[in-house]
């Protein structure tokens, strides 16, 4: 009997070292402790201090347009110098970006866009049962709010531009109220009026606060006796079959490692012989403590590219897609233009007020628009989970359950049977 038990228990102990904690590494430290391993989570930085400190909050799994398309291509050229642009590339990152660029456009291909459409698509028909089954462990499901999100057009000559995201919508199995004038200022009372229409999810999900989130699921990993150490990972170092971390002064040995390091893992990947097209895509953030209760939806302007939440550390808007080195700075005009989109969408709100928190923060973005989700393919108890882009908080837990599979499992398994027909799809090999 003991025997028959005792593959299980050996894999079960296994140790696991996790490199990032931001949402992604977060979810998936947990779900390898769920699954028996022995997991040691690292971060340079407190957990959740970078890219998932600050963002919408919003689980946007109605979101299907990968961003090489023709259309946000166009627009992006269109507006590129206008403060309705969210398409920048900062002038000492031109050169580096280039190569990027035009993988990005290949993607832009209808082939592509449909693929990696599919692949998005089924990562979002996951993503909300994944982050209740997450947030039920951690007890914490009073984070999921359920404030519904309201997609705005301020231009009346564009409701064909609505009319078509809504047939779109249905096509994925969605189906959004069209509302304009009374209706639309109803639901959303604080909006300027001369906002003409709108589609509206009234199922649509947010966090109540992404940090607070994270650091629910960092206590949740503690309690089941995760290790957090607060280091900076120099260099990883395969073996047959364990690896190695260098951190300053110290190294460790485990079982298995996983990087989950947003917008750095590109380096890492570098020390495993592992070339990504990897970018930092730079958006930034206005939180407006005294805005509080403003609203009552997740807001998303399609003139301006700024998203709205109504999370409960404040009001927050997000928005821009800046192509930059990872370590030059953010750039201040940034915040007088979203608090110029502010002003314009919500005119009661004190754009000037002093206690206004401003931010910016690095989106790891591959040129199709998907996450890796992948082992190793020359050191297969090597885990890869990074590249989640603009729907990182989104896809952060059906991540999570996918790595995980490969992890315990060795192969894809049940769990993958939702994306059998893209396979491929957030394999590393694919670039
Ligand atoms: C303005 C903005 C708004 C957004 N809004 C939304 C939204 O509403 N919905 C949504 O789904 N997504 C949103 N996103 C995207 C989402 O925030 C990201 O995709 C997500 O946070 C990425 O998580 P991550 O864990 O991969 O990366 P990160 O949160 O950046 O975490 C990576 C971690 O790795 C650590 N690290 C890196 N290298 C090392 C090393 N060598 N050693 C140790 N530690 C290391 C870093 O310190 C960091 O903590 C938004 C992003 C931005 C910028």
């Amino acid at each position: 009997m003991l025997l028959l038990f005792w593959p299980m228990t050996r894999k079960n102990r296994d140790t696991v070292a996790v490199v990032g904690a931001g949402v992604v590494g977060l979810c998936t430290a947990l779900e390898l402790i769920r699954a028996g391993f022995k997991v040691s989570l690292f971060d340079r930085e407190p957990p959740a201090k970078q890219t998932s400190f600050g963002n919408a909050g919003y689980l946007a799994a109605e979101y299907m347009e990968p961003l090489a398309s023709p259309e946000h291509i166009f627009s992006a050229l269109r507006l590129s110098f206008s403060d309705h642009s969210a398409f920048k590339v900062t002038p000492d990152h031109g050169l580096e970006f280039l190569p990027w660029a035009m993988r990005f456009i290949r993607q832009a291909l209808p082939e592509n866009v449909e693929r990696n459409q599919l692949a998005m698509s089924r990562l979002n028909r996951s993503a909300i049962e994944a982050w209740k089954n997450m947030l039920g462990f951690a007890n914490a499901l009073d984070e999921l709010q359920n404030s519904g999100f309201l997609k705005l057009w301020e231009n009346p000559q564009h409701l064909h531009h609505a009319k078509s995201a809504q047939q779109a919508a249905q096509q994925w199995g969605f189906d959004p109220q069209l509302l304009s004038g009374e209706a639309l200022f109803e639901q959303e009372p604080a909006l300027a009026k001369n906002i003409n229409h709108a589609l509206y999810y009234p199922g649509a999900l947010h966090l109540g606060d992404p940090h607070r989130t994270c650091l629910k699921l960092f206590d949740c990993f503690k309690q089941n006796g995760g290790n957090y150490q607060q280091l900076e990972i120099q260099a990883i170092t395969p073996h047959r079959a364990s690896v190695t971390v260098t951190a300053p002064g110290q190294q460790h040995t485990y079982d298995k490692l996983v990087v989950a390091a947003g917008a750095w893992s590109k380096q890492l990947l570098k020390q495993l012989a592992i070339k990504v097209p990897l970018e930092a895509e730079r958006g930034y953030h206005l939180t407006l403590p005294n805005a509080r209760g403003t609203l009552r939806h997740i807001l998303s302007s399609s003139d301006r590219n700024v998203v709205l939440s109504p999370l409960d550390c404040g009001l927050r808007i997000v928005g821009f897609g800046e192509y930059a080195n990872l370590k030059s700075k953010p750039i201040n005009k940034r915040y007088l233009q979203l608090r110029r989109h502010l002003g314009k969408l919500i005119p009661n709100v004190d754009t000037e007020h002093p206690d206004i928190q401003t931010w910016m923060g690095n989106r790891p973005t591959l040129p199709d628009s998907l996450p890796v989700i992948d082992l190793h393919p020359g050191h297969a108890h090597i885990g890869l989970v990074f590249g989640h882009h603009h729907l990182g908080v989104t896809h952060a837990g059906v991540s999570a359950k996918m790595l995980r599979a490969l992890m315990a499992e060795g192969k894809k398994g049940e769990t993958w049977k939702p994306f059998k027909e893209s396979p491929d799809a957030y394999s590393v090999a694919r670039f």
